[in-house]
């Protein structure tokens, strides 16, 4: 049997199935089961932020192992507590943390804030057109995008869905019947669009006006990925509820909702809960990527080689290349006359990995350590990897 075989034989037919196998990794590179190199720019949709086996995720997850690996929420532990802490402030706002086990569950347990929130009365949500919020019932009902929701209705209800970026349709959807607004402030799995300028603010004022809760699903965007360590609070806008994942763990599975203000007292005990959420083994994980960016300068390091990559893709002039959006390391190649997959597929052959985030268009959002010498050996092999794409 081949790979593929074997792997459509033993996993449920959700995903399409991989064409290669990844057995290890060191920094940006990763290597597959039959030795080919690939200089990763993906990072597991955005997750291994320090790249592949940086020696301090690596250290701190091993010594944590041997400690302690699982607590439960029964009983306290240390780096659940220091991460905690840590959190709070690198927001420098008051604000309280619910640790969960990836994005969905975060955004499930912000949907759970919205309804005590709404205490019965107002029960409207405010998602947009394109968004991504997760897999799960509650994530799900959030997400913008009829194709993956369609077939799970009836979901959690009474979701409205306005065009991302439109202030005036926010506005016109925000009632006092809403309990709260979900937005990204890039939506990533959309095909990484920034929100336009003054468009979370206007958000922010709008959630005020009508006492709607403000939720940043920052799950793709924070902890480094655009150069801030979370995209909203760098647009001058404090959400009530923040959503992170993603990059968190720097590979490790954990999620995590901020609550800011008021809506830190939303839960009472019984109110919700994650046997895993707290994880020690994760918590040392994420206290290791976040003492590591600041010990390194990555955030200015992501902002200069952001700006570096973009700059140099759109300096190719490429025939196929529409433009480049994005922020730090979070940018999509836009495409025409040729498809992402196509593009995607190319660039595996000749050694990169990159993701087909929409039919016209791929994400580049590698961990936020990668070199300027690797982005250029990308950016330089991506003239050929079109060639070829197209042909
Ligand atoms: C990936 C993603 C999620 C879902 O995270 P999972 O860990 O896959 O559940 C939610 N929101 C955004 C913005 C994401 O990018």
């Amino acid at each position: 049997m081949t790979l593929q075989q074997e792997w459509e034989s033993a996993f449920l037919n959700n995903y399409s199935t991989p064409s290669i196998e990844l057995v290890r990794g060191v920094g940006s590179r990763v290597w597959d089961s039959e030795g080919n190199g690939y200089l990763d720019l993906v990072a597991g949709i955005a997750v291994s932020s320090l790249g592949h086996g940086h020696p301090a995720v690596v250290d701190a997850v091993s010594s944590q192992v041997g400690q302690i690996a699982h607590t439960s929420n029964l009983y306290a532990n240390q780096p659940a507590l220091a991460l905690a802490k840590k959190l709070q402030a690198l927001t420098g706002h008051p604000c309280k943390i619910f640790f969960c086990n990836d994005g969905a569950t975060a955004n499930e347990a912000a949907f759970k804030l919205a309804r005590k929130h709404g205490q019965g009365t107002r029960l409207g949500l405010v998602s947009t057109d394109g968004a991504f919020h997760g897999r799960t019932a509650a994530a799900l009902a959030l997400t913008g995008q009829p194709g993956k929701r369609s077939p799970f209705e009836p979901l959690p209800g009474d979701v409205v869905f306005v065009p991302y970026g439109d202030v005036e349709a926010l506005k016109g959807a925000i009632t006092s019947a809403t309990s709260a607004v979900i937005l990204e402030p890039i939506q990533g799995e959309a095909g990484v669009h920034p929100a336009p300028a003054g468009y979370l603010a206007a958000a922010r004022q709008a959630c005020d006006d009508a006492g709607a809760l403000l939720i940043m699903d920052e799950v793709q965007t924070g902890m480094g990925r655009t150069g801030n360590w979370f995209a909203s609070l760098a647009a001058g806008v404090v959400p009530d509820v923040m959503t992170l994942a993603k990059g968190l763990g720097g590979g490790l599975p954990i999620g995590a909702v901020i609550a800011f203000g008021a809506a830190a007292d939303l839960f009472i005990p019984g109110d919700h809960g994650s046997t895993f959420g707290g994880n020690p083994v994760s918590c040392a994980a994420a206290l290791a990527v976040i003492d590591t960016i600041e010990s390194q300068g990555l955030l200015d390091h992501v902002s200069l080689m952001g700006a570096h990559l973009s700059e140099s893709i759109v300096a190719l002039r490429h025939e196929n290349i529409v433009g480049v959006r994005g922020v730090g390391l979070l940018q999509a190649v836009v495409l025409q006359g040729v498809t992402g997959s196509a593009v995607e597929a190319a660039a595996r052959a000749k050694g990169f990995l990159v993701n087909a985030v929409a039919p016209d268009a791929i994400r580049l959002a590698p961990p936020l350590v990668i070199t300027q010498v690797e982005l250029d050996e990308f950016v330089q092999a991506l003239p050929q990897i079109l060639k070829e794409a197209t042909s």
